[in-house]
């Protein structure tokens, strides 16, 4: 009998999830539950044997769940489930590492909820429900902060004053943690050296955009902060920005704390600098037909970007090589060059047929033979919450 592991990254509105097969790494079935919640949803499967979407007259978690069940069941699946392993956003201070999911671990997640209000109490509704339709399978836990834990003090606190920390847990944790762990070995073992050995920065682009300083396989520091609002410019969120703006916003639109949060995460960014989109494949087509607010926004984004690698490299000392992932990263030639060219001090040089020519789905190098090496790497978010659930669970042997 096969051994598989169900993945559960559960949203407000949204449950995607993915079949892994422990011994093969594969997604033998992947989907999406969408606009749960709504009046009417929809459940779209991924499978060798097609693609197709069902509506979910229910629309909820519970009825995502089910519809997954009875796909499973249908497909002969059902009985290779053997665990369950759920993408959590924020484990705060508490969690160094993956966990198996007991009361104990529901109730630290519910503490961080605060930290994380528009995640992580979706993530603990994918958990209840999982516990309730999988009783007796091991639930396990991978948290995005986990990985930047072992970031120092000097880069994860701000300078504020110090009781903010110790009372409120006031710092810096970081996201896409479990990204940049598989990245990391991945580079690692294209590099042809040990992961102890390695200093890279890694940029994860999609439309949550973050980039991270690792060292030896550890995360050194990285540009999101409490929130997944600080550092990069992404899809709707601004990024880095003076905390100034805060309150100057609040006395002119005369907006509460929620309006200009709103503001901030989500008519910002590409969208708020292009009055275009959010997304990065139509600024590009825009900014190919020569459409200046596309190319703006865009430059905006590539000009950060570069700013925060190199000011990463400060962490590391030292550039073993760049990475690219996430959409943008392993899509979008455009925009890596653009942030390779502005990096040229830091011994980075541009391959362009090769970064012209990269398909999606191989990883593959994009500099110069005597440039510092950039590598686009696919991250598998799925398969390292898999590879910890299979081995909290005790599946590994
Ligand atoms: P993610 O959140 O990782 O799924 O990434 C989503 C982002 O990737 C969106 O901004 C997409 O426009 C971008 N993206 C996906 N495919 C491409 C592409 N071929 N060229 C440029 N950007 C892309």
């Amino acid at each position: 009998m096969k051994s598989r592991i169900l993945v559960i990254n559960c949203g407000s509105s949204s449950l995607k999830f993915a079949l892994i097969d422990t011994a093969s790494g594969d997604a033998v079935l992947t989907g999406l539950a969408e606009k749960l919640g709504l009046a009417e949803g929809v459940i779209s499967f991924k499978h060798e044997s097609g693609k197709d979407s069902q509506p979910l007259t229910e629309a909820s978690h519970d009825a995502a769940m089910h519809a997954i069940i009875s796909r499973l069941r249908s497909l002969d699946l059902l009985d290779s489930v053997k665990a369950v392993g759920h993408r959590v956003v924020h484990g705060g201070e508490h969690f160094k590492a993956s966990a198996l999911i007991d009361d104990t671990v529901v109730a630290e997640i519910e503490k961080c909820a605060k930290l994380a209000p528009l995640h992580n109490p979706a993530h603990l509704l994918g958990i209840r429900t999982a516990v309730q339709q999988f009783p007796g399978l091991p639930q396990v836990a991978v948290f995005d902060t986990a990985f930047h834990q072992s970031m120092p003090e000097q880069a994860y606190l701000y300078a504020v004053p110090m009781s903010l920390y110790r009372d409120h847990g006031v710092r810096r944790y970081g996201f896409h943690g479990t990204s940049y762990r598989y990245v990391s070995a991945e580079a690692a073992r294209m590099l042809g050296k040990p992961l102890a050995e390695t200093a890279v920065v890694c940029a994860h682009l999609g439309n949550g955009a973050s980039a991270a300083a690792i060292l030896g396989g550890k995360s050194v520091d990285t540009t999101m902060g409490l929130t997944p609002l600080e550092g990069l410019v992404m899809g709707t969120r601004s990024g880095d920005i003076d905390p100034g703006v805060f309150g100057y916003l609040a006395s002119e639109l005369k907006l509460d704390v929620n309006g200009v949060t709103d503001l901030l995460n989500k008519q910002s960014g590409l969208l708020g600098l292009s009055e275009i989109s959010s997304d990065c494949r139509e600024l590009e087509d825009a900014a190919l037909a020569g459409d200046a607010a596309a190319i703006l926004a865009l430059e905006v984004f590539s000009y950060r970007l570069a700013k925060h690698i190199a000011a990463l490299t400060v962490a590391l000392g030292r550039l073993d090589a760049l990475l690219f992932t996430g959409g943008i990263g392993e899509n979008s030639s455009y925009l890596r060059a653009r942030v390779m060219k502005q990096l040229g001090f830091l011994g980075l040089k541009l391959d362009e047929a090769a970064n012209n020519a990269f398909i999606r789905g191989k990883a593959g190098r994009i500099s110069a033979t005597d440039s510092v090496p950039a590598l686009v790497i696919n991250t598998n978010e799925e398969l390292m919450i898999a590879q910890d659930t299979a081995t909290l669970a005790g599946l590994d042997a």
